[in-house]
Formats: structure tokens, sequence, C-alpha cells
């Protein structure tokens, strides 16, 4: 998955796909995106899909699976799913299979297409990472391959993520970044509202807005230019 809030450019990637547009793919099981894997960067829901899924709590998760680090194009903490360090492949993956295939990462139900959203608007668009795996499937279209996926019952969390995550990017970086000196202080009060203050038995997205509606006034006179030193 891209750093939060914004869009790979490791990819080669096709044109933009609309949902009635054809798109044969269908995974032959290779396995081949689950091994040697060093990409995946987890987004808050991403990271409470799993710490569900392991009934693990987010911080459990996120300290035991992942690294954590500042983003350099955001200034956003964010959160690496680090490979199983003796055979380097993802740590879910057992026995050829993921084991929270469920409960995988956006990035893994997308595969091989990536998302890019809108941070203003939220549009969100689909495009094939090339060259594509897999085998053909005639008569299938985009909108067929997203339901297979279940992308569309995320979409709407996934689209206001990136939109927030640029918004409290944005904010960092007009507060001068890594140069002010509160900058650690603030980033760790965003992993804390992103990703970690998650109670499992409730839904993810309420829990995200409380989060935001608690962290954005904090941010604003932690960063304000009175707080700069
Ligand atoms: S989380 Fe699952 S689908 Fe994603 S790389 Fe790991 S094993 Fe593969
Ligand atoms: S998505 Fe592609 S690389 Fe991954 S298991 Fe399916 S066919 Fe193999």
């Amino acid at each position: 998955m891209v750093e939060p809030g914004r869009r790979s450019e490791a990819w080669e990637v096709g044109p933009c796909l609309s949902p009635q547009d054809t798109f044969s793919f269908v995974c032959a099981g290779c396995g081949d995106c689950c091994r040697k894997r060093r990409d995946l960067v987890l987004s808050g829901y991403d990271l409470y899909r799993i710490a569900r899924r392991l009934r693990l709590s987010p911080r459990i998760v996120a300290n035991a699976f992942c690294k954590s680090y500042i983003a350099p194009q955001s200034c956003l903490p964010a959160l690496l799913l680090t490979p199983d360090p003796k055979s380097g492949n993802c740590r879910f993956f057992e026995g050829n299979a993921c084991v929270i295939h469920d409960a995988r990462p956006l990035a893994c139900a997308l595969y091989p297409l990536g998302q890019s959203i809108d941070p203003i608007t939220a549009r969100t668009e689909y495009f094939p990472q090339l060259p594509l795996c897999g085998v053909c499937a005639e008569g299938r279209t985009l909108q067929d391959y997203l339901e297979d996926a279940a992308i569309p019952e995320r979409t709407g969390i996934d689209a206001r993520w990136a939109v927030v995550c640029t918004q409290i990017s944005d904010a960092l970086l007009e507060a001068g970044g890594l140069e002010h000196p509160h900058f650690t202080a603030a980033t760790r009060r965003i992993e804390r509202a992103l990703y970690l203050d998650y109670d499992l038995g409730d839904d993810f997205y309420p829990q995200f807005q409380h989060n935001m509606e608690t962290l954005m006034p904090l941010l604003r006179r932690l960063l304000s230019p009175s707080n700069a030193g």
C-alpha cells in the first residue's frame, strides 16, 4: 500500500479503469505476491482488521509485526509490515496461503490493482500494476473483481483515511515538519489516533471519527506558530 495519503510511484501502471471496463485478471494462487514482500504499508483500518483477526490489540500487532517510521514525503507516522526474518516472506504467508485472508491489507486485496484517492474530493480510481500476473477469464469487469475482493464495502473508510491523512500531513508540513520543536510529540499523538487507540469490540469508523475530532484541535495548538519556539 502507498504511504498514507500518497500514491505510489514505484510501479509501472496502466490506465485508470472504470467499473464496467474489462478486467480479465484472475488470481492463479501462485503466492508470488506474498514472497519477499517489502512494501506493505498498513492503514489504521488494515491494522485494526488484522488485530481483530488475531485477537490482539492494535498496539501489540504493531509492535510485533510492523516497523514504525516517519514517511519522508508526508511526515506522517507510518507502519510497514515487516517480513518473516527467516524466510523473508510476509509473516502471514503459511503453507502457500494467507492465514489472515479475510483481514488481509487493502494492498493485498487489490493486487495487482493499485488505487488512487483524490485527497480533496475522495474520488477513487483503480489502475493495473503491470505486467499483470495470474490468468485471464473472459467477460469480467473491474466491478466484478472489486466485489470479489470485498473492496466496495471498505472504500468509504479508505477514502476518508486518505483525505484525513492528507490534512494532517499538510498541517505538519506547514508547521515546518521535522524542524518543529513539537514534531515528535505531535507524531506520537497522531500515531495513536490513526493506528493504536482502537477498541476491537467497537467498529473502526466511529472510533476513527472520534479520534480525529480530538486530534485536530490538539494538533492546531501543538503546531501553532506561538508553540514553534
Ligand atoms: S497479508 Fe496475506 S495476502 Fe498480504 S502479503 Fe501477507 S500473506 Fe500475502
Ligand atoms: S495475485 Fe498474482 S502473484 Fe499473487 S498469488 Fe495471485 S497470481 Fe500469484
